[in-house]
């Protein structure tokens, strides 16, 4: 199969690239001298589930794999996805992606659990703000390491919580450790060691 992908070199997308870079770099506390994310623009859904060897569905626009992101071309973003194209939506998704790749050098390609690991891409790249605010956080904790659309739901508003209440640092400290966590429930003990709380929806005092 003949696909063209193409190397972004839009000045609007350099744009919010750097400045992701910058203020990724900052929280997660790296600097990626060599070899940073790159971002590739795929046109079409056809080769989105070529490059990602299933079929993929309508919702899904970007990924992040081997330290590049891969995202639906912003000119076919409307035909060949459900969404509506915004710049802000689309800015929010480079750096979402770009969350990943940072979490993954962190975590040393944890891989799990899918909400923390979604949940620091929606907060850092603010989509949360962007998504309605759920009233308690019911569904998170089961993704650990399933995806799937109800994921987006709540992890940016349970990972705003933990960095707002309790800080960076240790947010980073449970990336970080996650490797470790093997199952759901060693990363359970794992968060318990580390807030000194359970990992459980009632502790999550979102409202
Ligand atoms: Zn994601």
């Amino acid at each position: 199969m003949v696909y063209k992908i193409e190397k972004i070199s839009r000045p609007k997308f350099d744009r919010v690239y750097k400045k992701s870079m910058r203020e990724l770099s900052s929280f997660f506390r790296i600097n990626w001298n060599q070899n940073p994310p790159k971002l590739i623009l795929v046109p079409d859904r056809k080769t989105i589930d070529f490059l990602k060897g299933e079929k993929t569905e309508e919702w899904v626009i970007g990924w992040a794999s081997k330290g590049n992101v891969y995202l639906l071309d912003d000119k076919n973003f409307e035909k060949e996805s459900n969404h509506k194209y915004s710049d802000k939506e689309y800015f929010a998704l480079i750096k979402h992606e770009l969350a990943h790749c940072f979490s993954s050098v962190v975590s040393n390609s944890s891989g799990k659990p899918i909400w923390l690991l979604e949940g620091i891409s929606i907060y850092l790249s603010g989509q949360d703000k962007l998504k309605t605010r759920p009233k308690k956080l019911t569904k998170f904790i089961d993704f650990f390491d399933k995806s799937g659309k109800g994921v987006y739901l709540e992890s940016g508003f349970a990972v705003a919580f933990l960095v707002k209440k309790y800080g960076e640092k240790k947010l980073l400290h449970l990336l970080k450790a996650s490797k470790e966590a093997m199952s759901k429930k060693s990363f359970a003990k794992l968060f318990r060691s580390i807030y000194g709380f359970e990992l459980s929806y009632k502790n999550f005092k979102i409202a």
